[in-house]
């Protein structure tokens, strides 16, 4: 009796801490810009992206992993695992240069592009890029539509204004929406030289144009839209120096079932990204992962 009694105790106990059921969102659209620091905020003038302090759960504070480069980071936020486990390690790795600590039936390290698509496999998955070791990163066999643009100020447009086109029409679960020329304009001008400052406002109104432009069809009632960064910058560079500057990056999660004017608490890395994408598409966290789903960010 005592053992039925303490099994009773234990499955109650197990059903008041499971998480509420989430029906998740009909889209997950992840905006991508390389090289936005958090420090940026600060001086910068983003009137579209700091609204979201309002309508997001957020944090200037979202780690980088080490080291603080491009394509390493990308891959930390897109398969949930740091580089001593995917194994790309330099900052335009086009295939892991280590062996991967675990690899899928098709000896590539799974991505949240791979898992989306082996859950739901009628899943419509867009990629939009403008810097080609992104489509590597990306597993573009598992994505529906993957295209390229010009790094440019133009391009950033063209690529906003096809993706939305895109998004209205196709309506796709998952969009990885990434732009490339903030990354190129610290690394000439300087991180938060005036130049860099006024590329991310032109990107700032960018941004603003493509969500403005799907928002009759992807609303707060069926969408999550996700804005960060990969890393930020110090001075010329981002890998050299280890200073709060380059390591820390923008974090706005909002929509369907987020909590408005959040101020994310607890501490997050790149993986606790990809670990929320997969709560929020419906995927199973593979067991191996190193990053949790931010779940505060819940309402
Ligand atoms: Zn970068």
């Amino acid at each position: 009796m005592r053992k039925i009694l303490y099994s009773i105790a234990i499955a109650t106990l197990a059903f008041s801490c499971a998480p509420k059921p989430y029906e998740g969102p009909a889209h997950v659209v992840l905006i991508g810009v390389d090289g936005w620091s958090a420090s940026s905020f600060s001086e910068g003038d983003f009137p579209f992206i700091k609204s979201l302090e309002d309508k997001a759960s957020w944090t200037l504070d979202k780690r980088c992993v080490f080291p603080t480069a491009s394509a390493i980071n990308w891959m930390s936020i897109l398969s949930g695992v740091s580089p001593e486990y995917h194994g790309y390690v330099r900052w335009d790795s086009r295939r892991p240069d280590i062996t991967p600590a675990w690899t899928d039936e098709r000896g590539k390290v799974p991505t949240i592009f791979s898992l989306e698509r082996q859950a739901h496999p009628e899943s419509d998955i867009l990629v939009t890029y403008q810097w080609d070791v992104i489509r590597s990163l990306v597993d573009s066999t598992a994505v529906t539509t993957i295209v390229d643009f010009p790094q440019t100020e133009e391009g950033d447009w063209e690529e906003a204004e096809w993706a939305s086109e895109y998004l209205r029409t196709e309506k796709p679960k998952f969009s990885f929406i990434y732009f490339g020329s903030l990354d190129a304009t610290g690394h000439k001008y300087g991180w938060e030289s005036e130049e860099y400052l006024s590329y991310a406002s032109h990107l700032d109104s960018v941004i603003k144009h493509l969500i403005q432009s799907v928002e009759k069809v992807f609303t707060d009632d069926n969408t999550v839209f996700i804005f960060t960064s990969d890393h930020g910058g110090h001075g010329h560079h981002h890998s050299t120096e280890y200073v709060d500057q380059t390591l820390q990056t923008p974090l706005f999660i909002w929509g369907k079932g987020i909590k408005r004017g959040h101020r994310i608490e607890a501490p997050s890395v790149e993986m606790d990204v990809t670990a929320t994408m997969a709560r929020l598409l419906g995927v199973e966290p593979l067991p191996h992962w190193k990053g949790c789903s931010i779940d505060e960010i819940f309402e």
